[in-house]
């Protein structure tokens, strides 16, 4: 199980401020170097996944919408270090071409926030995405890569499409979101950037009615870093989204997928890392743990709801207990309680409402 080893300097204090499983909870934005051009930013809401160099900015998701500038200065600043570092033997892609190296790696200023992708629709997964797409600007397809001049056109923010369909209809008593906030690229299942981007094959691939119905994993296959979304938590039990169409069902199966894509380096270490949605970096044997924990009280409350017990039953027989020294809440928003609540539902199924 990995130890976080936080990036030392630019970002500032790391270390012994207030913390959950290893995450400063100071109000700052920090910064980890996972692999490659690949970077885990803390600190803005959920975990923001970054991969920075000679093909601009990617970014999974973009944190709250009142960290964004917070957020923004982070990757400014991992743009200037990556653009006079002269990084990168071999990294290449939409911009840049193998032959080319030499001629790209130290010139020039920063290439700009090319794509934000989001993993699902909760406010602190893509508030700053009105803010941090406006930041940025989007690549032209075909011959024609490149800084074309078009102000008007930020980053592209992609999603599964029922990520745009929930963001462009909020339920009745929730605001409504700007346009500038929501997607510009939707898909329905998976998704694959047409070409290289900073050296990585990026997959995006959509687990059906997990955490919401609109859940996207992102796997850099160069690097070998797949971006969760709250799908995987290391602070909490998983949260269910009925309201959204999420289910425990799906969160397993997603739980299932990520680790059939991961491959451990030796003896289940390192290997494949994975940023969950919250909370610190992990690589697959983490979230083995994980999946094994859920599957263990899914069955356990599936049981109990095969004999017929109530919810009130099942709560007070505690399918949980064992776990929730680790991953369990008396208080604030997601408590042990809710996520019993969900996964009971989510098994029983209508007609136990
Ligand atoms: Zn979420």
């Amino acid at each position: 199980m990995m130890a976080a080893l936080w990036a030392a300097g630019a970002f500032g204090q790391t270390q012994g401020l207030g913390q959950k499983d290893g995450v400063p909870q100071d109000g700052e934005v920090h910064v980890l170097h996972v692999r490659g051009p690949i970077y885990m930013i803390l600190g803005a809401g959920g975990n923001v996944t970054a991969s920075v160099g000679q093909d601009g900015v990617l970014l999974v998701d973009t944190g709250l919408a009142n960290m964004s500038d917070k957020l923004l200065a982070a990757v400014r600043q991992l743009q200037r270090e990556t653009a006079t570092n002269g990084l990168t033997e071999n990294r290449f892609g939409a911009e840049t071409r193998s032959s080319e190296r030499a001629l790209v790696d130290t010139e020039g200023p920063p290439k700009p926030i090319r794509y934000i992708i989001n993993t699902h629709l909760h406010p602190d997964h893509v508030g700053g995405n009105e803010k941090i797409s406006k930041a940025g600007r989007t690549l032209t397809g075909g011959n024609v890569t490149g800084d074309i001049a078009n102000a008007g056109e930020g980053a592209a923010i992609l999603a599964q499409q029922n990520v745009l369909n929930r963001m462009s209809k909020p339920a009745a008593n929730q605001p409504a979101i700007p346009f500038a906030a929501l997607p510009t690229d939707t898909y329905h299942r998976d998704m694959k950037l047409s070409h290289f981007f900073n050296g990585d094959g990026i997959h995006l691939i959509h687990e059906p009615a997990a955490h919401t119905d609109g859940d996207t994993i992102v796997h850099f296959r160069g690097s070998d870093v797949i971006a969760t979304g709250d799908i995987f938590l290391t602070n909490s039990y998983p949260i269910v989204d009925l309201a959204n169409g999420g289910n425990i069902n799906g969160i397993i199966g997603a739980l299932n997928d990520i680790l059939d894509r991961s491959i451990a380096e030796f003896r289940l270490e390192g290997g494949t890392m994975v940023v969950p949605g919250h909370g610190r970096l992990c690589d697959s044997a983490d979230v083995a743990y994980y999946r094994d924990m859920v599957t263990i009280i899914r069955d356990r409350i599936e049981d109990m709801v095969r004999r017929d017990m109530t919810l009130e039953q099942v709560k007070a027989a505690q399918p949980t207990k064992d776990y929730d020294g680790r991953y369990g809440a008396a208080s604030g928003f997601w408590t042990t309680d809710k996520f019993i609540e969900a996964v009971y539902r989510s098994v029983a199924g209508e007609k136990k409402r």
